[in-house]
């Protein structure tokens, strides 16, 4: 882990624990531990722009304000919902919150005072929320009641809330922070987690969130410690604490008295030596034993990952998710500007291919920069996204396809579709490729020589139909976040049902097979690059099955290198044949480990 040892000692010699220590338990999604001193987002306000309003467009301002009071009062009702799953002594207490918070968003003083103060001193919504937050404070400040004077918290929270929603800044203010310093949240948004620069920040913990949404990959692929799905986290940590984040075990522990710092300490040592000994693996082929070459690449969602990529030794990206290029600003990019970032990633693989996605936006994986094109959707994860998005709006999905193909002029590219379920969805991205193909190469402009173009296998439909689609493409990627998600109706994100997520369950493993098979019979190239691919318990189970091409987490390839260089394919496979004739997620679990420990 590239996390703070010295960080870990300077942190406490400057803020002694004050307060004794207290434990969180949670989802550990991201292995590594870290300790420093916490930054707790839900407090206090960012900064904001100011500025004055021309009278015709006072009316404007008021409805972008009222949205952002409503777009507040629904995060505010899915929070309510989640609370009622906790513990009840827990759940009381963030029902008091909650509902006070609420209440602030209805015709309190603070709403009638941002309208009155927009109409009357013409400025926009966001500095007039600061106008009147400072203007109560005051007015709470000089009050003798205790109870009432205290309640100055709740417009706080609800002030910040309306703010971050009408800025859509997410947390900008990471960059100002201390390193080592651990962030602490109701919910870390996969577009905020692209905020984290790996020097600055030591990890993070929310109490939202589950094991296998995108803000645990994006922590697991920047090598982040993270717990997820915090019981009771809100409110229980201040700015300035010192906290330990365990990743590993799912622990969080306020102010850490000294034994419990040494105590993971150690740990931390351990993992950092594990590491090391299995960075020793990088110029190391992944053969089994019985001499079958496996390919390992690397997923990659930001391009701080690349060089995390190729110190794993990664053998091409197999997965980028391109949304990087679309999060936390306001218009989408340009041409042009996803040509220079992708040119950068390929150039940078040095002639290893580079599988770029087409945006995969939607659910969990928003960006504002598109906001025009998605509208709120009743059920986000099987809405307008990913591959429907695209085919919806053509400027965007040529200008992406573009991009990939300029790109493609410095080193070997494959464009991937996501959330492809029919043959019709996949022959009209060919179509546009096609297009833009003739475009470019009639402006000549340096392009790809017909890159290869894929579909995501990741929902059951896509898998019940691959035979189908493998005529339609030129290879499969199979996406088992999804897939798993989609099969089982369980939402990848959601920490409430996480126990319930399992890619193990016998459905979602007979669909891999199905599609494996399919991809067989096609002779068509077959990766895995959800999750299932970087953990080694899965490796020999993934080989059985047939997969040759795997792509992981960048601090996950070393671990599956080793597994594999152990493996002999063809007992994995009699292996994969005994887990696929049970019935049972929790027996074929039981066999997974009993193999690992006769192997
Ligand atoms: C998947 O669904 O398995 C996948 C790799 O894509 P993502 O995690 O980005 O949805
Ligand atoms: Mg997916």
């Amino acid at each position: 882990m590239k996390t703070e040892g010295q960080g870990v000692a300077r942190a406490v010699a400057e803020v002694p624990p004050a307060r004794p220590e207290q434990h969180f338990t949670g989802l550990g999604v991201s292995a590594g531990i870290a300790v420093g001193p916490a930054h707790v987002v839900e407090r206090g306000l960012i900064d904001v722009p100011e500025y004055r309003l021309e009278a015709d467009a006072v009316e404007t301002e008021i409805a972008r304000f009222r949205e952002a009071v409503a777009l507040s009062a629904s995060q505010i009702r899915t929070l309510q919902a989640k609370a009622e799953a906790l513990p009840e002594e827990v759940a009381g207490q963030l029902r008091h919150l909650l509902d006070a918070h609420l209440l602030m968003l209805s015709g309190s003083r603070l709403v009638r005072g941002v309208e009155a103060r927009i109409r009357e001193a013409r400025i926009n919504a966001e500095a007039a929320v600061q106008v009147q937050l400072s203007e109560i404070a005051q007015a709470f400040a000089g009050m003798e009641d205790s109870y009432l004077a205290g309640k100055i918290d709740d417009v706080r929270e609800a002030s910040a809330r309306l703010v971050r929603n009408l800025t859509r800044a997410g947390y900008q203010a990471f960059s100002g922070l201390a390193p080592g310093t651990i962030i602490i949240a109701e919910e870390i948004t996969p577009a905020d987690t692209a905020l984290m620069a790996r020097a600055r920040i030591g990890g993070f913990a929310a109490a939202l969130g589950g094991a296998e949404g995108h803000t645990a990959i994006m922590a697991r692929s920047l090598g982040l410690p993270a717990v997820l799905g915090v019981a009771g986290l809100t409110g229980a940590v201040r700015s300035g604490d010192i906290v330990a984040v365990d990743g590993v075990r799912g622990g969080l522990v306020v102010n850490p008295d000294e034994a419990t710092i040494a105590r993971l300490e150690r740990r931390r040592r351990a993992l950092e030596r594990r590491e090391r000994q299995l960075a020793r693996l990088r110029q190391v082929a992944a053969t089994s034993q019985d001499g079958v070459r496996v390919t390992l690449q690397c997923n990659i969602e930001l391009p701080d990952e690349l060089p995390l990529a190729q110190e794993a030794g990664a053998e091409g990206i197999g997965l980028l998710r391109s949304e990087f290029l679309y999060m936390n600003r306001d218009e989408p990019p340009s041409e042009d500007e996803q040509y220079v970032a992708l040119k950068e990633i390929v150039g940078g693989m040095a002639g290893a291919p580079v599988t770029v996605r087409t945006l995969d936006v939607g659910s969990d994986k928003l960006a504002y920069s598109l906001g025009e094109h998605i509208s709120p959707s009743v059920n986000p994860a099987l809405g307008l996204r990913a591959v429907r998005l695209s085919l919806r709006t053509p400027a965007l999905l040529e200008a992406q396809i573009a991009a990939i193909l300029r790109a493609g002029a410095h080193g070997p590219v494959r464009i991937l579709v996501p959330m492809i379920t029919s043959v019709d969805e996949i022959r009209q991205v060919r179509k546009a490729v096609d297009k833009t193909v003739r475009k470019l190469t009639r402006a000549r402009v340096p392009i790809a020589d017909a890159p290869p173009l894929g579909v995501m296998i990741e929902t059951p439909g896509a898998a019940l139909a691959a035979d189908a689609l493998a005529g339609a493409c030129d290879f499969f990627s199979l996406g088992t976040n999804d897939l798993t998600m989609y099969t089982l109706a369980i939402d990848r994100g959601d920490e409430q049902v996480a126990h319930l997520y399992d890619p193990l369950h016998p459905a979602v493993l007979r669909l891999i097979r199905f599609a494996a098979d399919a991809a067989r019979r096609a002779r068509l190239p077959l990766n895995l690059c959800g999750e299932l691919a970087g953990n080694p318990r899965f490796t020999a189970m993934l080989l059985g099955l047939g997969l040759r091409d795997l792509s992981m987490a960048p601090p996950h390839l070393p671990r599956v290198k080793q597994r594999i260089l152990a493996l002999d394919t063809a007992q994995a496979a009699r292996h994969a044949r005994e887990l696929l004739s049970q019935s049972e997620a929790g027996r074929i679990a039981r066999l997974i480990d009993a193999y690992q420990q006769d192997a």
